[in-house]
């Protein structure tokens, strides 16, 4: 995980780079807002710990900007403007939170923690095989970019092969993740919904999408 520390004070970037560096996160500093700015261009970070008060500018200048501009993982604002005010208009700007300084490093890590969990969670809610996504939280499924409407039934059959995109999933497997049931589905049902919903992706994507393992099962593609 790649921390971006935007902070002016020398030793206390410092001190937060031992932090962070001692806990195996890999860390950059910036000293200033146009510091901060070539970073975030340069590099890829998975966190940003935002100072407010920098010498060429305001902290919260520079995450509106960065929030206008799409970057969306998430903003420890680390502050000494400590009023109700300044950590409201910092959150409304996008921070996703705000530690007042002076701090203790115990609460930092924890803060870091749990931002980065979070991320991590709403990361693993589109799962992404080929020109396929699936948005687990919208329920919503887009091939080739676009979108395309499924049954609930096709969506759970489709979710499941794509958490195990080009493995062999046999069709008991199937059945049960689907059905969740102890008694014998009817597999031939099974073979009715993979028709279809092969028939829909296969027309979306103009490719073969499944292969059928004679006797098996079903494969992603
Ligand atoms: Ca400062």
């Amino acid at each position: 995980m790649k921390v971006l520390i935007v902070e002016d004070q020398k030793r206390l970037a410092e001190f937060l780079r031992r932090g962070l560096g001692e806990r195996a996160y890999t860390v950059a500093c910036a000293g200033s807002c146009s510091e901060a700015r070539n970073a975030l261009c340069e590099a890829h970070y998975d966190l940003v710990v935002l100072d407010l008060g920098l010498p060429d500018g305001d902290g919260l200048d520079l995450l509106a900007e960065w929030r206008r501009s799409g970057f969306s993982e998430p903003v420890l604002i680390l502050s000494a403007r400590d009023s109700v005010q300044d950590r409201i208009r910092g959150l409304d700007l996008g921070a996703d939170d705000y530690l007042p300084k002076p701090f203790s490093l115990e609460e930092l890590l924890a803060r870091v923690r749990v931002l980065l969990r979070r991320q991590t969670s709403v990361k693993q809610t589109l799962l992404q095989h080929r020109d396929i996504t699936v948005d687990l939280l919208g329920r919503s499924v887009q091939v080739a970019g676009q979108p395309l409407e499924l049954t609930s039934r096709e969506f759970a059959l489709l979710e499941t092969f794509m958490h195990n995109p080009g493995r062999i999933l046999t069709r008991t497997l199937i059945c049960e993740k689907i059905w969740e049931s102890n008694y014998d589905v009817d597999t031939n049902l099974l073979d009715v919904y993979m028709s279809r919903l092969r028939g829909k992706l296969e027309a979306a994507a103009n490719r073969p999408v499944f292969k059928t393992v004679r006797g098996v099962g079903y494969q992603l593609l």
